[in-house]
């Protein structure tokens, strides 16, 4: 069980970001409430904070003070000179530490989802974010093979999964699970149930943005997605074809439907360069009026069909450099800015 002067313990050992001391000597927390019933609260001023730091330093605050046996609830009240703004731990997403939650989906197998996913995690982590992945294509987990991650996750003594570190990321799936043949007979609903599990009881630490590549199509683990863990929105990868985009469109159409705001839409594979130094456009022009139109949403990105990235898949060191990876520069750039990270 906890007492006040535990949490204020460690409430003490959290930094200011101004970087004057603890959050308790410079003030910055105060108002301390633990109750039995294992609610806590407090008042944190952000004064002199960035939104994205305020948001960091109440991540971090819930982490610590849930880490506390018997602490159950944290309920942070932001202030500021400029008005109080009363904020809980589930404002960001619904997931302990974890600021922001983006979607990575497709509407059918195949077109690069999971490519994008892990490349785009690698981005935003290369960005300095703090980043996390979780594969949550539990039938066809490829992130970890795309990381070169051999390795099985191990547990806290409180049964909490631990993300492996590779890259700069923190993930998870079911590529690193103990056993990772036992969801092959699970049925949607008991997956959604695992993901939603995996990704909140995970020790995720304090990420500025959890990637979440999720399975192709719509289904369960799309709903407990949009449903449970507050994620900030989701990106839908498709080849230019036509025969990719119409499902696309019903993925975008669903996202929608379930409040998930569309962050845009990447479309995956659209250029090839020749040996003769030429641009080909396999599979459709470069300039294709009805895309937009045909996937419902934004495009975000065109990304070329890059043979270095098959190479770097299968050998699990993904690139840095290159057109693929400069590609998705630019979008962890643009989502940075819309996210707020
Ligand atoms: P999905 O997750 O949609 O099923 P994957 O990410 O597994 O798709 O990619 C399918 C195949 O396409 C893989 O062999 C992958 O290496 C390849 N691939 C994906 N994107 C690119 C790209 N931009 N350039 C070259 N190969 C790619």
């Amino acid at each position: 069980m906890f007492g006040r002067d535990t949490l204020l313990q460690l409430l003490d050992s959290i930094a200011d970001p101004t970087g004057t001391g603890s959050v308790v000597a410079t003030a910055r927390a105060s108002g301390l409430v633990a109750k039995p019933d294992g609610s806590v609260g407090l008042i944190l001023s952000v004064d002199g904070l960035t939104r994205a730091a305020a948001e960091r330093l109440e991540a971090t605050i819930t982490l610590a003070l849930k880490a506390a046996e018997g602490v159950k609830t944290v309920r942070i009240i932001q202030t500021a000179e400029r008005g109080t703004a009363e904020r809980t731990d589930a404002a960001t997403s619904a997931i302990t530490g974890v600021r922001r939650i983006i979607g990575v989906g497709a509407g059918k197998g195949g077109v690069g989802k999971s490519t994008i996913a892990v490349n785009l995690a690698l981005a935003l982590a290369r960005l300095g974010h703090a980043t996390g992945l979780l594969d949550a294509d539990i039938h066809g987990p490829s992130a970890h093979i795309l990381l070169g991650v051999s390795a099985r996750a191990s547990a806290t003594p409180e049964k909490r999964l631990i993300p492996i570190e590779a890259h700069g990321l923190k993930m998870l799936g079911m590529g690193v699970m103990a056993d990772p043949d036992k969801a092959v007979a699970w049925r949607g609903p008991m997956i959604a149930g695992a993901v939603v599990q995996m990704a909140q009881s995970a020790d995720w630490g304090v990420l500025d943005v959890l990637v979440i590549d999720l399975p192709p199509g719509t289904g369960d683990i799309h709903l407990a997605f949009a449903q449970k863990l507050k994620p900030s929105g989701a990106l839908v990868v498709t080849t230019p074809q036509a025969l990719a985009t119409a499902d696309a469109r019903r993925a975008v159409a669903l996202y929608e439907q379930l409040g998930v705001p569309i962050l845009g839409v990447v479309r995956n594979m659209a250029s090839i360069l020749l040996p003769d130094g030429s641009m080909a456009w396999p599979f459709g022009p470069e300039s294709d009026p009805g895309f937009a139109e045909r996937v419902g949403a934004e495009l975000l990105a065109s990304i070329p069909l890059d043979p270095a990235v098959v190479a770097a898949s299968d050998t699990g060191t993904p690139l840095a450099t290159g057109p693929v990876a400069s590609a998705l520069d630019a979008i962890a750039v643009r989502l940075a800015q819309t996210l707020d990270l």
